[in-house]
């Protein structure tokens, strides 16, 4: 693996992120879902238990985060997102109504970024800089409108494991690529409906997968970044088990536990606007896939 160059002498970065989906992600399947008070309950959990839980976590460890939450979360559960803000967390944008990009034309995006945005700073008073795609699905557009939008970085691709730039055309962003093997949503979510999962797992098997992938990762100069759902990862146990990881990670030494605006805030000091790779839009030629 190629080098990247850590700060301090750190050989690798490990980001604890938290995306605070609540009734979002159930609404963007069915707006009808907003009847059934139990699920709806069930997504509450997030901000009202699960944030505060994780925010005691963090404090306890020194760790600072990074929050993403829509712009319907922060409208429904202000004072959670003063309370991240207070905390000293980094607060990003996960678009307003938690829909998928690749669902929305290029005009509709525009109208949910800017509405996320235009609640995100009547509540905090700023403007975030950092995005997340609502289910980590930009499309080849996003990227231009969020340097249109002022935002600096982005983590919602999966093309690397190490923080790179990314050249939108309107302007450079810092990708901080995720994957699906760091989100706690494949290993705890669970509904009768809708259909989100359907497997509940020992958090004794996420940490085996978790701090496997660090040790790894680590190894080869890596970025980590695992992503939380406070309706699901607020849980007692499993809140016990994300400290474990950063345990670990202390424990092997020489990881540096970020927040992604540092990371990004380094990556775009230490890589040359020159080496940003362009949006890998994907063209097809005519004809290779007709039958
Ligand atoms: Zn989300």
């Amino acid at each position: 693996m190629g080098g990247f160059s850590w700060p301090d002498g750190h050989r690798a970065a490990l980001a604890l992120t938290f995306d605070v989906d609540a009734e979002s992600a159930i609404l963007a399947v069915d707006p009808a879902y907003a009847r059934r008070l139990t699920t709806m309950s069930h997504q509450a959990y997030g901000p009202k238990v699960g944030v505060p839980r994780i925010l005691r976590m963090l404090e306890r460890q020194g760790v600072t985060g990074s929050f993403f939450v829509p712009g319907l979360t922060a409208d429904r559960y202000p004072g959670m997102v003063e309370a991240v803000v207070a905390a000293g967390h980094d607060l990003g944008h996960h678009g307003y109504s938690h829909v998928p990009y690749h669902a929305l034309s290029d005009d509709d995006q525009r109208r949910d970024v800017e509405r996320a945005l235009a609640s995100l700073e009547r509540i905090t008073g700023r403007r975030p800089e950092g995005f997340r795609a609502p289910w980590w699905e930009l499309t080849d557009s996003t990227p231009a409108l969020l340097a249109e939008h002022g935002f600096t970085w982005d983590s919602s691709m999966m093309d690397d494991d190490r923080p790179y730039l990314l050249d939108s055309g309107k302007g450079i962003l810092a990708e901080l690529p995720v994957h699906w093997m760091l989100d706690d949503w494949e290993q705890y979510a669970f509904l009768p409906e809708p259909h989100i999962g359907a497997v509940i797992e020992s958090p004794a098997k996420v940490l085996d997968l978790w701090t496997g992938e660090l040790d790894a990762l680590a190894a080869e100069g890596g970025l980590m970044v695992v992503t939380s759902h406070p309706f699901l990862s607020g849980r007692a146990s499993r809140v016990a088990t994300l400290e474990r990881v950063v345990e670990h990670a202390r424990a092997a030494g020489g990881i540096w536990i970020a927040p992604l605006s540092a990371i990004a805030a380094h990556t775009r000091a230490v890589v040359a606007e020159a080496d940003a790779r362009p949006v890998p839009s994907v063209h097809i030629e005519e004809g290779i896939y007709e039958r």
